[in-house]
């Protein structure tokens, strides 16, 4: 009965909880705290956050984003008891302000904002100086004493709120907003530039026509009674929620839709009441490069909004700051003074608190704040701080600086960067500033941005990049032939392909920007153009590409170049000393390798040897081997390539030395290598001593259907082992030519795409009867790939004669999804919009499929052969969400393209510290 009673109580209790839908702020004292966010937005939690910390505040109230929750759900409808929760607060702002919300002599003014759980800047709706009609705006002009201010404050809310609660906006995209219409045609009837030239006459007529085009558009009267303002802006900002905007940009943010914001109620303060008011934006820290100075820009005699608009141009907070700006734009120190003084200059009181203010902040959330602020009759009030948004540089360098401050410990720090902008910093950028709109987009296949006149071939690209014009490689999919292109370009931009198709892959592997997969792209090799809906663009133009994105632009963009600071290094080497995931790369070349040992790899994981091929001069005997007719005939080209390879190997090894470096033998999707044109038949056939239809014959026999499926991989090792046996000796030879110079090589040699324990045992005999001639003893490591299902599925069984598995999880994907890598570009982007999938599989392991395989082959592995080196060598090593995955399954390290190096290192120390977190949050 005692037990029943408790928790009917605790029942109770929580029933009560329940019922309370507002938190008060303001006058010293909060009924919320930082810590609320889920329940007050992150806006919310942080003003009662300053509130009760004892800061310049104004006093409101927040309504939680259970009531956005309800009111979706309810048919629009609001908890029982909201509104007397809201009047009881109302009245409380007006105890403390000394004003009545709807008042005639004493208006108190209210703004209605948005606030969720994460940040989501300007993406719901906003309204001001709530509570203004006929009346009160007389009240505010006596109270003010300030007529013009009192008709500015009531033709910018009869603005604001018939756009977003009344739904009055342009008709169409092309059609100016009413409002800004008519306030430029009082500006050109009156002869002046700024609004603030506006008399209040003027503005009092401004009135009258906005409200008359309220009539004219809504056939209605623009309310007047108050509190009809607040309760319809209210479930405005609730229903912007779900407007296109917020709903797109939660979708690219991973933002759950149920989250809900809340709303937060709160008095009007004023910058724009004279010449001793102010309205501006301060950061702690200088959000593009961390440096600990503090930074700002404000406004005289404006409203928050003119700031974000843009419309004058803005002051700097410090003398410093103001100073430097004067002398970049060449204004002489006596016109800044007087025009452009700086905040410390022009209000030092003001400017000396703010400033305080700012640092207080900071030291209390531990991180770099951005501060909006307005200044009402010299009075300062802080109306918001949030945790500053920040370039992946400067989020890098307050990170390492707060560490040597002791604000932050070295673990948490780590966590104040994500480990994907790593990778940004690598590369060039491309400057967004201008916001610039995208031609078109297609998937982001490798990062990095760049400039260049649109080429259709691989030749061109070659001929215009040698005389020193910078070109886009243009293709609808590109293929061996196009490596030399690929190369001379400054980036590539494919129509088809996904992730892991063969430019993502080869870009990805030289460093290049890619962009593969653009749907809407109609390449027209016959005219030298494409097309995009109706635009055009011909060979020779001008585009910008994003591989970070996989927007491409028109004309040239600016170019950021990347810039690594001594804080780099040190960050990462805190993450190497939490992390044990070992972290390699996939490199196929000597530079490749170089440049993955600078970024900080600890070996290679995958070197794929048939990248080695693709060279033009190599690629013809690569072919002479495919099409050779028996192994005489191939033993021969062999012999041409075994001391290309040797030669390749030997560089890797050296750039590697000390440190292992995984080959795999031959494992080419024959049709990636076969001549496709009747141009490169002929070409080959001539050099081969063949006629074209003999060699066009050949080619018809070697023809796959699935060639993805196909006579792939080991199956290649198995059916020709002279190749294997090739590269193998290659190895072996490049091995002991190193030692004997006094070096460390540490090969280890991977056999791809086995299914059946029985592939691997022929092979690895066969290897090691080849290492054992050149070798002796010395042991060389062999493994595999487990790259298809069965594969996992008989991890046991392969393991008996495997040294090392690593995880292909690019085939491996394509094989459990029975999604084609090549063709998935299609397709995929509509299951992750339709939620069949949460991402692109190929990118972010598939979890609960082939994750589970993978989680499978782990435990049988360990079973059978206890302590084995298990590793990824798929795209998906680079992932953050897989690298998490890698580490929660055991696995003993992960390999991935050089330049994503960083990103896996800083991925696998935040997996180890925080093992729990599902995802780590970030500022
Ligand atoms: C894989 O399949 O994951 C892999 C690394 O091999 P490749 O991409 O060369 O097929
Ligand atoms: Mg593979």
């Amino acid at each position: 009965m005692k037990a029943r009673h408790a928790r009917w109580q605790a029942g109770k209790t929580r029933a009560r909880v329940r019922e309370k839908h507002v938190y008060f702020f303001g006058g010293g004292k909060a009924e919320g705290n930082a810590t609320m966010r889920e329940l007050l937005g992150g806006k919310g939690a942080n003003l009662a956050e300053m509130a009760g910390l004892g800061l310049p505040v104004p006093p409101g109230f927040t309504i939680t984003t259970e009531v956005c929750r309800y009111y979706e759900t309810h048919g629009q409808r609001y908890p029982r008891t909201l509104r007397k929760e809201v009047e009881e607060n109302l009245a409380r702002v007006e105890r403390l302000v000394g004003r009545r919300f709807g008042d005639p002599s004493a208006p108190l003014l209210v703004s209605v904002r948005s606030g969720a759980p994460a940040s989501m800047p300007g993406m719901m709706d906003t309204v001001l100086n709530l509570g203004l009609n006929d009346r009160t705006v007389e009240g505010l002009a006596r109270l003010s004493g300030n007529e013009r201010f009192a008709y500015d404050s009531y033709r910018r809310f009869l603005q604001m709120y018939s756009s977003v609660v009344l739904g009055l906006k342009p008709r169409s995209e092309t059609e100016p907003d009413p409002f800004e219409e008519a306030l430029e045609r009082k500006k050109k009837d009156r002869g002046v530039e700024l609004d603030t030239d506006l008399s209040a006459q003027d503005l009092r007529e401004l009135v009258e026509e906005f409200r008359d085009l309220v009539r004219r558009r809504l056939g209605r009267e623009f309310p007047q009674d108050p509190e009809e303002q607040l309760w319809e802006a209210i479930g405005a900002v609730f229903r912007s929620w779900n407007n296109p905007r917020a709903v797109t940009y939660r979708r690219l943010n991973d933002i759950p839709s149920h989250w809900g914001t809340a709303v937060n109620v709160q008095a009007m303060v004023f910058g724009n009441l004279g010449p001793d008011c102010a309205t501006g934006v301060a950061f702690t820290r200088d959000p593009s490069t961390g440096e600990k100075t503090f930074y700002g820009e404000f406004l005289v005699n404006a409203q928050g909004e003119d700031v974000v608009a843009g419309i004058r141009t803005p002051q700097q907070i410090t003398l410093a700051a103001s100073r430097e700006w004067a002398r970049r734009n060449g204004i002489p120190e006596e016109i800044r003074k007087a025009r452009y003084p700086s905040l410390e200059e022009y209000l030092p009181r003001s400017y000396r608190e703010l400033r305080s203010i700012a640092q207080k902040l900071e030291r209390h959330y531990r991180d770099m704040q951005d501060i909006e602020f307005t200044i009402e009759r010299a009075r300062l009030w802080v109306l918001q701080t949030r945790n500053a948004k920040r370039t992946a540089r400067a989020a890098v360098r307050v990170a390492v600086d707060m560490v040597r401050e002791r604000l932050l410990d070295r673990e948490t720090a780590l966590f104040r960067v994500k480990p994907e902008d790593l990778e940004r910093l690598l590369h060039p950028s491309l400057d967004l500033s201008a916001s610039p709109t995208p031609l078109t987009r297609g998937l982001p296949a490798s990062p990095g941005a760049a400039r260049g006149r649109v080429v259709f071939s691989a030749e061109e690209a070659e001929r215009e990049a040698r005389e020193g014009t910078p070109v886009v490689l243009v293709r609808v999919e590109t293929s061996p032939e196009d490596i030399h292109g690929m190369h001379a370009a400054q980036a590539i931009v494919t129509a088809r392909g996904g992730m892991t198709s063969h430019a993502a892959v080869v870009a990805r592997s030289m460093g290049k920007c890619c962009v593969v997969g653009c749907g809407e792209m109609e390449v027209d090799y016959g005219n030298q153009l494409f097309r995009v809906r109706d635009q055009v663009v011909r060979r020779g133009d001008w585009i910008s590409v994003d591989g970070s994105t996989g927007e491409i632009f028109r004309g040239q963009l600016p170019l950021h170049e990347p810039e690594l600071g001594a804080e780099f290094s040190r960050f990462l080497s805190w993450a190497d000393s939490v992390r044990s995931l070992g972290v390699l790369a996939n490199a196929d070349t000597p530079e490749a390798a170089r440049e993955a040992r600078k970024l900080g790899a600890e070996g290679i994981g995958l070197c794929r040897t048939e990248h080695m091929f693709f060279e033009p001069e190599r690629i013809d005997a690569v072919r002479e081997m495919i099409l050779a007719d028996d192994p005489e005939g191939r033993r021969r080209a062999l012999e041409k390539l075994a001391p290309m390879q040797k030669g390749d190997f030997r560089e890797i090894l050296r750039a590697m030395d000390g440190l292992p470096v995984t080959i795999r033998l031959l494992d080419p999707p024959l049709h990636e290598f076969l001549p496709n044109t009747d141009e490169e038949i002929q070409d080959l056939a001539r050099k081969l001593g063949l006629s074209a239809d003999a060699l066009r014959l050949k080619r018809d026999a070697l023809f796959e259907f699935n060639p993805m499926l196909g006579h792939r991989g080991c199956r290649l090792g198995i059916t020709f082992p002279e190749i294997y046996r090739m590269q193998v000796r290659a190895i072996a030879e490049a091995t002991a030519e190193l030692r004997a110079e006094g070096a460390r090589p540490m090969p280890e040699i991977m056999i791809p795409l086995v299914g059946f324990a029985d592939e691997l045992r022929i092979l690895r005999a066969e290897a090691e009867s080849v290492l054992r001639e050149v070798l002796g003893k010395a042991r060389v490591p062999i493994g595999t790939m487990i790259e298809l299902p069965r594969a996992a599925l008989v991890a046991d069984r392969i393991a008996q004669f495997a040294d090392f598995f690593s995880f292909g999880t690019n085939d491996l994907t394509q094989t459990t999804l029975g999604i084609s890598r090549d063709d998935a570009g299609k397709f995929l982007p509509e299951y992750v919009e339709k939620k069949i999938l949460p991402k692109d599989p190929f990118v972010t392991l598939d979890l609960e499929g082939v994750g589970a395989l993978v989680r499978t082959a782990v435990e049988k592995a360990r079973k059978a052969k206890p302590g084995m080196k298990l590793g990824i060598c798929g795209e998906h090593g680079g992932d953050p969400e897989s690298v998490r995955f890698c580490h929660e399954t055991g696995l003993d390290y992960v390999s991935c393209s050089p330049f994503r190096i960083p990103v896996a290192r800083l991925a696998a120390a935040q997996a180890a510290i925080a093992p729990a977190r599902k995802k780590p949050r970030h500022p």
